[in-house]
């Protein structure tokens, strides 16, 4: 295997950058963000070696550093991150017709059926970093497949690529069509091999993977909080009340549980590093109990739309003194796009049919450092600052023809920011940098 990882040597990049640096839901935006309209970003070794305004940083770059001027209507930002989506239902995204488990009958489990050909799993891997990249996509937490086969085919595609990404084989051990039942045992044996080849190794990270409460016994539940206890700096990820049906199927399931998260709570997988999509029909003892433990959830409004599941409710989600911490997913297959631009401009609406209104910085924060750190990364990706990885996204503020005259009408930053978010998709990506290399350019129209 090629090692992909290398870094280039030293380059700087001018012009302007945007980044968020907390958590504009607790101390608001202006103190969350950075905003250079001159800046100079310098890569070194895969990571942000320097960042700041051009007039201070020119100053003390590094002899010979080349500069790159980044085009005129252009944005540098840290490259998105997508907390939650399946890289297995690519092939069924756009499927016609149906609400959740109706849906995974149909289409996901008939799509995930076909990762058993390792071929197959290596061309849909490809196939997804392909996608993601070319849509500003720079770290992604990953559901496999129940196959060992489409994990290992993932994360060799990942470690060519040299991206961050989370992921897991998915456990599944009961109603589910019976070639895609794995056991509680065989579950724990696959996973803790998949750990030991492949979480830390580079830039990769194992992600626990129950799909959801109602596809494992009680025994598989246990079995994936005890992997957790023996390797804790590995990441769980599951669904969490996405739809009422499903709902009301797990409080069935589960008749001793308080409710949903008590089931998770009861098998010891809430915490940091658990994160959790949808989030949809909790009740307030159930946000407090994600928040006190730290678990995040990541929000998928293109799915939750397109599936009918429901609205997520920000201003129950971020209620003041127990703020859940809360990424951007994308939810492909259940999602519509895999472009984070788009899935904002769709959490836009749905906050709106909840009576809230996510501002502009709250927007970008919740695409970039907010997802690094619903997934315990902001450590390393989600910024532009020195020491964190070189993951970096140029934006096309003129990409499409409505774009380009609704920004030349902009007031001001956020105001050109909204209507990037809003009119903007993978066409709005001009370039993206992984760990400092570049690894997608698209000429301008
Ligand atoms: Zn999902």
């Amino acid at each position: 295997m090629p090692d992909r990882t290398r870094s280039t040597p030293p380059f700087a990049l001018r012009g302007p950058y945007l980044t968020s640096f907390g958590d504009p839901f607790v101390d608001g935006v202006d103190a969350t963000r950075r905003y250079e309209s001159d800046g100079v970003v310098v890569v070194a070794e895969g990571k942000i070696a320097d960042a700041g305004p051009a007039r201070q940083v020119l100053g003390r770059l590094p002899q010979r550093t080349p500069v790159e001027r980044l085009p005129r209507g252009s944005m540098l930002a840290p490259g998105f991150v997508d907390c939650h989506v399946h890289y297995a239902q690519l092939p069924v995204i756009a499927s016609h017709g149906t609400e959740l488990l109706d849906w995974l009958a149909r289409y996901t489990f008939p799509s995930e059926r076909a990762f058993e050909e390792p071929r197959h799993a290596r061309v849909t891997a490809r196939r997804f970093f392909d996608l993601t990249l070319a849509a500003g996509t720079t770290a992604t937490a990953v559901f496999c497949t129940v196959h060992a086969g489409s994990v290992e085919a993932f994360f060799a595609e990942a470690s060519r690529r040299g991206v961050r990404a989370v992921a897991g084989k998915v456990l599944m051990d009961r109603h589910a069509p019976k070639d895609l039942r794995d056991s509680a045992r065989r579950g724990y044996d696959e996973s803790k091999a998949l750990i030991g080849r492949w979480h830390g190794r580079g830039r990769l990270g194992y992600a626990i993977t129950p799909r959801f409460a109602p596809t494992s016994t009680p025994g598989q539940l246990e079995a994936a909080g005890a992997l957790w206890r023996e390797h804790p700096d590995c990441w769980v990820q599951s669904h969490l009340s996405e739809n009422q049906r499903e709902v009301a199927w797990v409080r069935e399931l589960f008749p001793s549980a308080r409710d949903y998260v008590d089931v998770y709570a009861r098998y010891g997988l809430l915490g940091k590093r658990a994160i959790y999509g949808h989030g949809i029909h909790l009740a307030e003892r159930e946000f407090a109990a994600l928040a006190a433990s730290g678990t995040s959830l990541a929000h998928c409004p293109t799915s939750n739309l397109f599936l009918g599941s429901g609205l997520f409710d920000w201003k129950r989600v971020k209620k003041r003194g127990r703020p859940v911490r809360t990424g951007l997913a994308s939810d492909v297959g259940g999602g519509t796009s895999l472009s984070m631009l788009a899935t904002l401009a769709e959490a836009y609406k749905v906050a709106r049919l909840r009576g809230a209104s996510l501002s502009p910085g709250e927007l970008f924060h919740l695409a970039t450092r907010g997802g690094a750190e619903a997934l315990d990364l902001h450590h390393r990706i989600g910024g532009i600052a020195p020491g964190l990885e070189a993951d970096l996204v140029l934006l096309d503020l003129g990409a499409t023809p409505l774009l380009a005259q609704r920004v030349r009408h902009a007031d001001d930053l956020d105001d050109a920011l909204f209507a990037l978010i809003v009119l903007g998709d993978d066409r709005a990506v001009r370039a993206t940098w992984v760990a400092g290399r570049l690894v997608h350019r698209r000429e301008p129209t």
